[in-house]
């Protein structure tokens, strides 16, 4: 990036499960930004073949071909513990290797480069948000620092800490962090701005490949946007839907020709490949079919695939969508009928029967259609980069937000209790403080373990991390206190400080990686690998570059010399001698496909100065 400025507008990034998508305010508006495809959102694919990486559309589109390095889902793995059930449960579907790391952190396996590589989810996230940083400097036409990154609104502390770390891995500065319902929030806000009069109630109902969000928010006129509620499953989507179908087409499978495909990792990707598309169509039609030839041990497969089918398999997933709705309205306190607008963000509100769904429970009102459900959750992070970068529009800075914490949050106490600090859908930021009191005499050290979520079982709650606190005096049970202060930033991240009431002294929640936390070094040589990977990708495509140029050279040459003119004054011995180094240099490209960039070049120039009154 060479003689670019460092003057970049701060960008604004979606990082979805499936498909990102990056904004920025240029021009006094949101633009959102095609990648080199032309595309406005970029699948969030890695894929290593041999010496090369790519991600996005190059990757997905080579996906059934190389299953097993074809790295996607990584926001489903993130700031998640290997033993994690659902982590388990997507391991026996992926095509791709997921081992358990240190820590109980689960690490992607491929092969680059002709050697085995381990990847943390923050690195895959990393490489994506580093092709939507290019993406956004192709565009701008300057080196990007600043970015808004965006997560569901139901991720908790872990997921936001592990997406923050993946952002500075990408060599970005991220400035804030969004959900993104209250992204897309701010999209329909100022979308509609001349039409929004006093307060209005809206619910975004986010439902994307990987992830589902509802929130409950309201938006004033002027810009003010105030979330009630939220709710959500952070593992239910698209995907899942995609699952379903791949599982019913094994069925099939087994039923028709009593074979067992689930070992065969290509014929997998190639059946999801097939039922994703298939589950699109259906969105539009109330039929289809499945074909591909030799999907496993010679044998051809078709199946006609209906929109009830699709909708009976989905049915559980669907109503558990309407029943977390439900949640969401009750601890706002709302009724339904005070809803004023229904906001469809995500790419699976497109699929009839969750629209239908979703219509019928509020008696029949049209759901509102006017953001778009693949760029709204850009657009708004954008906004907010705008905004926090000091951008001087006058309806960008009139935008005021005001966010919920999604999971309560507190400490494990004596028995497995579960104490709570912070609520949930409590207003951030925010901080709460509670005193304990010793639990036996003389005790000079407490332990703290800090949980998030709603059980009243400490460890049936999502483990944060502890750190323990020494020096209290000595002192009968109950009769020494320490004050624990909880504090969440804007960003919706939790840091926990520890005093002795006596003493005064202080100790601060550091989630140590014993807990799957990156630590600063490990952050740090994350840092300098991206950027090698980097500098090999830009090596691999100079030697690509030079050897289609020394093969374009050839075909060139082998045409001119087909169309040689006896005019021309050359000497037969010259031609001669052209007809062969041509011969030569074919064969030798034939043979040294994997040459390096110098030799490739060296072959061009040597070429181009035999064949010179040719060309
Ligand atoms: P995320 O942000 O989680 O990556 P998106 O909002 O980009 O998700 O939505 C992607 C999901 O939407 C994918 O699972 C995709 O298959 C699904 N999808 C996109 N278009 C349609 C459609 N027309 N019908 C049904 N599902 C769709
Ligand atoms: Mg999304």
């Amino acid at each position: 990036m060479a003689g670019r400025g460092t003057d970049a507008p701060a960008i604004g990034i979606d990082l979805g499960t499936t498909y990102s998508c990056v904004a920025v305010w240029k021009h006094d508006r949101i633009e959102i930004i095609p990648n080199d495809q032309g595309n406005r959102t970029t699948p969030s694919h890695v894929a290593f073949v041999d010496a090369q990486r790519l991600i996005g559309d190059g990757a997905k589109n080579q996906a059934p071909m190389n299953p097993a390095n074809t790295i996607f889902d990584a926001k489903r793995l993130i700031g998640r513990r290997f033993s994690d059930s659902k982590v388990q449960g997507d391991m026996k579907l992926w095509p791709f290797k997921v081992i358990q790391g240190p820590a109980d952190t689960p690490k992607i396996v491929v092969t680059y480069n002709g050697q085995e590589k381990e990847f943390l989810a923050e690195e895959i996230s990393a490489m994506i948000l580093g092709k939507m940083k290019e993406t956004a400097e192709g565009y701008l036409g300057k080196t990007v620092k600043d970015a808004v990154i965006t997560v569901p609104a139901y991720f908790n502390d872990s997921q936001r800490q592990a997406t923050k770390d993946a952002g500075t891995i990408a060599g970005l500065n991220v400035i804030r962090m969004i959900n993104e319902p209250t992204a897309a929030a701010i999209a329909y806000g100022l979308d509609n701005k001349t039409d929004i009069v006093g307060k209005i109630n809206v619910l975004v109902f986010d439902l994307g490949g990987g992830t589902f969000d509802v929130s409950l928010m309201t938006i004033e006129e002027g810009g003010s946007f105030e979330v009630k509620a939220v709710t959500g499953n952070t593992h239910l989507g698209g995907e899942d839907f995609d699952n379903r179908m791949v599982d019913h087409c094994v069925r099939e499978f087994k039923r028709r020709w009593n074979k067992d495909l689930t070992g065969n990792q290509r014929a997998l990707g190639r059946l999801r490949f097939a039922c994703e598309k298939a589950k699109r169509i259906l969105s539009c039609t109330t039929q289809t079919s499945i074909e591909l030839d030799c999907l496993h041990e010679g044998i051809d497969f078709s199946l006609k695939f209906t929109r009830a089918k699709f909708e009976d398999l989905n049915m559980d997933s669907f109503n558990s969508c309407i029943e977390t709705l439900e949640t969401c309205l009750s601890d706002a306190k709302m009724k339904k009928s005070c809803v004023d607008q229904v906001i469809l963000v995500g790419g699976s509100t497109r699929i009839p029967k969750v629209q239908h769904m979703l219509q019928e429970y509020f008696d029949g009102r049209e759901l509102s259609k006017s953001v778009n459900a693949d760029e709204a959750v850009a657009y708004g992070a954008a906004v907010l980069a705008a905004k926090v970068s000091g951008c001087s529009d006058k309806s960008v800075q009139e935008v005021v937000l005001h966010d919920v914490t999604p999971l309560s949050l507190g400490i494990s106490m004596l028995g497995d209790v579960y104490d709570v600090v912070i609520s949930r859908n409590t207003r951030i930021p925010t901080s709460n403080s509670k005193s304990y009191v010793t639990t036996f005499d003389n005790q000079s050290v407490v332990g703290i373990h800090v949980y998030q979520g709603e059980r009243s079982k400490s460890t049936d709650n999502h483990f944060l991390g502890n750190f323990s606190i020494s020096g209290l005096p000595p002192a009968p049970k109950g009769m020494s206190s320490v004050m624990l202060c909880f504090e969440i930033d804007a960003n919706g991240i939790l840091t926990v400080t520890a005093a002795i009431v006596s003493t005064g002294k202080m100790e601060k929640l550091v989630i140590s990686n014993e807990n799957g936390r990156l630590t600063k070094e490990e952050i740090e040589k994350m840092v300098s690998d991206a950027e090698r990977y980097k500098l090999e990708d830009q090596e691999f495509k100079k030697k690509a570059d030079a050897y289609n140029a020394l093969e374009d050279c050839l075909y060139k040459l082998k045409n001119k010399l087909k169309d040689y003119n006896i005019k021309t004054r050359v000497l037969p011995e010259t031609l001669k001698e052209m007809e062969t180094v041509i011969a030569k240099t074919t064969k030798w490209l034939e043979y040294n496909q994997a040459a390096p960039f110098a030799e490739l070049h060296l072959m061009k120039v040597h070429l181009e100065f035999v064949c010179k009154p040719l060309l």
